[in-house]
């Protein structure tokens, strides 16, 4: 952060220079200098927005307005000058063309950014934080971004043979401007929770029955509301958001895994209450209740119950996760830690936040950065999530399915990982028993065959 001393008012300057000659006083004004310099910009170009951050070095005082015919955004600064070359942006993915600056009034700054469709802007500050100091940052949102912004609907499974698969949200903290935090050797949380998040999400998907979405699929920044929304848009039936955040000294480490508090949940339900737009949300996902037209007396019992359910099942898959994570890694915490996590905020949807480690503590930031080490916790979060699901599938999905078939001795669905040794163990009966039933002439198996469990 710099801070530049600023010079005289160029009131203060005319009437030290009265009676000057004109050719001085335009001497005078070009040479006043600027308070703020910008010295930095970046571009971060997301799905549905791209976002343009100035370094400003200190707060300053801004306007924004659009022109039409060619579509243009024009950014104001006040008493600010340009220390940075904007041309050298990479542009490729943003809806801008060129971005072109220029001194206006003497000492303030002007940028304009040629567009090559027209987008909303939105422009704020943004306080020093890890990385940076203080920043301009001015979003476009493309025109067609607005549409997708409607609270999503959970589709009804009303069909019971539909065989849905389960969906699991993957979130990756932090991102772009946030880079979360920051280990002694320089690894950004932002950028090794991506990857982790991404093979976690890659593991999901290569199982039978199961769906995976990220919030985010590159170095952006996704508002904290924003990721639950994604969620809800996705019909999650799971949110998992992954950090490695860190501590003030190196010694702490290992992994945790919180849920909402009851004190994050007492606030929440209060919100959505107070906002109308949620009461035509459905509350519970598939089958669930609309709180509109209820009074608020019983659309806050609905929200209690629902939040309660979802806390219960979180820290339901929050325990399944840490015990396979003790054999990956050390636990912070022997057990789910509760707190008030935004991202957790989700009244029907059970939300965990794994802390893979802490990146202050030197071993874990190695390990961190190592792709092996992540694909061994991604392994052990997606074998989390497997036992829990397993054990209490939600209705309509091809995982309830199976299991019910396996309790009625029908078949089973062959997965990635299984043995024919597993299977039996897992139906109480032998490895042999199944050759026999199934005609197999060995104990191997592939995946996606089905075996036929005899009844016991
Ligand atoms: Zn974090």
């Amino acid at each position: 952060m710099q801070k530049r001393i600023r010079t005289q008012g160029k009131a203060v300057l005319l009437s030290a220079l009265r009676g000057a000659l004109t050719v001085c006083l335009l001497t005078a004004a070009a040479m006043a200098q600027a308070a703020t310099q910008v010295e930095g910009a970046r571009l971060w170009p997301a799905p549905d927005h791209t976002r343009l951050v100035l370094d400003t070095g200190a707060q300053v005082q801004h306007n924004i307005f659009t022109l039409s015919g060619p579509a243009r955004v024009v950014i104001d600064i006040s008493d600010a000058e340009l220390k940075t070359s904007l041309s050298e942006l990479d542009l490729s993915g943003s809806p801008i063309q060129r971005i072109r600056s220029a001194p206006r009034n003497g000492s303030d700054l002007r940028v304009v950014l040629d567009l090559k469709e027209s987008v909303r802007p939105r422009s704020f500050v943004l306080e020093p934080n890890q990385q940076y100091g203080h920043r301009l940052v001015l979003d476009l949102v493309g025109e067609s971004a607005g549409r997708s912004q409607t609270p999503p609907q959970p589709t009804l499974s009303d069909d019971p043979s539909g065989k849905r698969d389960i969906i699991v949200v993957v979130d990756a903290g932090h991102g772009g401007e946030d880079p979360g935090a920051i280990g002694p050797r320089g690894t950004r949380e932002k950028d090794v929770v991506l990857r982790l998040a991404r093979k976690l999400a890659e593991m999901i998907e290569a199982q039978p029955g199961y769906t995976a979405r990220l919030t985010r699929t590159g170095d952006y920044y996704i508002d904290l509301r924003s990721r639950t929304l994604l969620a809800r848009r996705h019909n999650a039936d799971l949110f998992v958001s992954v950090h490695a955040d860190a501590f003030r000294t190196p010694q702490p480490r290992g992994a945790s895994v919180f849920a909402l508090s009851q004190r994050g949940a007492t606030s929440e339900t209060a919100r959505w209450l107070a906002r109308s737009e949620n009461r035509s949300d459905l509350i519970g996902g598939s089958g669930g209740v609309s709180l509109d037209g209820k009074d608020d007396t019983l659309a806050g019992v609905l929200l209690d119950l629902s939040m309660t359910a979802s806390i219960n099942a979180s820290i339901g898959v929050g325990d399944y996760v840490l015990r396979e994570l003790d054999d990956v890694t050390r636990l912070h915490k022997q057990s789910v830690e509760q707190a008030a996590f935004v991202v957790l905020k989700s009244p029907d949807i059970p939300s965990i936040l794994v802390e893979a480690g802490f990146i202050s503590n030197p071993d874990e930031e190695r390990n961190l950065g190592s792709s092996s080490y992540r694909d061994r916790l991604a392994r052990a979060v997606l074998g989390g999530i497997r036992n829990y699901f397993e054990h209490t599938p939600p209705p309509g999905t091809l995982v309830a399915w199976e299991k019910r078939q396996g309790n009625e001795g029908g078949s089973y669905r062959i997965r990635r990982g299984d043995t024919l040794s597993a299977v039996a163990r897992d139906n109480q009966t032998t490895v042999g028993e199944l050759m026999r039933h199934n005609g197999l002439s060995n104990d191997r198996v592939v995946v996606g065959q089905t075996i036929r469990i005899p009844a016991s």
